[in-house]
């Protein structure tokens, strides 16, 4: 029993040290790194969920704004932003451009919003769509840190800060907040962000191809415990087509890469 109190401790520091290490620019580097943590969460099932109920009993025993970890590279492409790490006080994108395609939000709105790289790679991804005759929908991609506040606030005030954590994100924690994250959607579910759309052609094309423009879906079905969010096949996040393309074929959350779960 004391053996694996202390195996589990071990695996905790890791997974600290592994979080701060994330910081370095280089995906190389940070690649081989988190690699070998995931062969240790892969191989060592039992100790990665009682690792996690730790976290949690952390997590929900403290107050969580002071907790939380502060991104220090929140412009990188490859930012890692979740539950437990936020962007630093004030942080917004200074290169937002609107993406040419078709938006749900009326001209001029913040929600069509992307970071430039990301907004031309969302161009490219939504004319392969067309091109297979596919009809897909921007809905809400930036979101500012005032707005994030707001509908997280409203959230808690509606249903309770157990099922506003479940499914908004406190400010500073949201990916919409990076200007690389977009929900979409299409016609036939009313353009609604709801799970059916994984049903239709157009978010089953998108689970199978995001990836070759540098998008992946960020909360997929079955990693809900790791990456703390409900299934998401709207929510796509741009990361670049190298770490898209890997995280895609070794069915990896962004919380795996980086070996830190939430
Ligand atoms: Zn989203």
């Amino acid at each position: 029993m004391k053996k694996n109190i202390f195996f589990v401790l071990f695996v905790f520091l890791l997974s600290t040290g592994c979080a701060q290490t994330e910081t370095s620019q280089s995906i190389k580097m940070v690649h081989s790194f988190s690699h070998k943590k995931g062969t240790v969460l892969v191989a060592k099932p039992s100790i990665q969920i009682t690792n996690q109920q730790d976290m949690n009993k952390n997590i929900s025993g403290v107050e969580p704004e002071t907790e939380l970890f502060i991104i220090s590279n929140p412009e990188s492409m490859q930012v890692y932003v979740n539950k437990n790490r936020r962007l630093p006080e004030g942080y917004a994108p200074d290169d937002l451009v609107e993406p040419d395609i078709s938006h749900l939000s009326p001209e001029g709105d913040d929600r069509r919003l992307l970071r430039e790289e990301a907004a031309r790679a969302l161009e490219e991804l939504f004319a392969a769509a067309d091109q297979h005759g596919l009809n897909l929908v921007g809905v809400s991609g930036y979101r500012s840190n005032q707005r994030q506040t707001t509908i997280y606030q409203s959230s808690v005030a509606n249903n309770g800060q157990e099922h506003a954590d479940k499914f908004s994100a406190r400010p500073g924690t949201s990916e919409h907040e990076t200007g690389l994250a977009i929900d979409v959607s299409t016609s036939v579910i009313a353009f609604a962000l709801e799970q059916t759309f994984q049903q239709t052609d157009e978010g089953s094309w998108l689970e199978e191809n995001a990836h070759q423009y540098g998008f992946i879906i960020r909360y997929p079905e079955g990693k809900e415990d790791i990456t703390g969010y409900s299934y998401e096949p709207w929510h796509i996040r741009y990361v670049g087509k190298e770490l898209a393309n890997h995280l895609y074929h070794e069915s990896l959350t962004l919380e795996e890469y980086f070996g830190y779960h939430y």
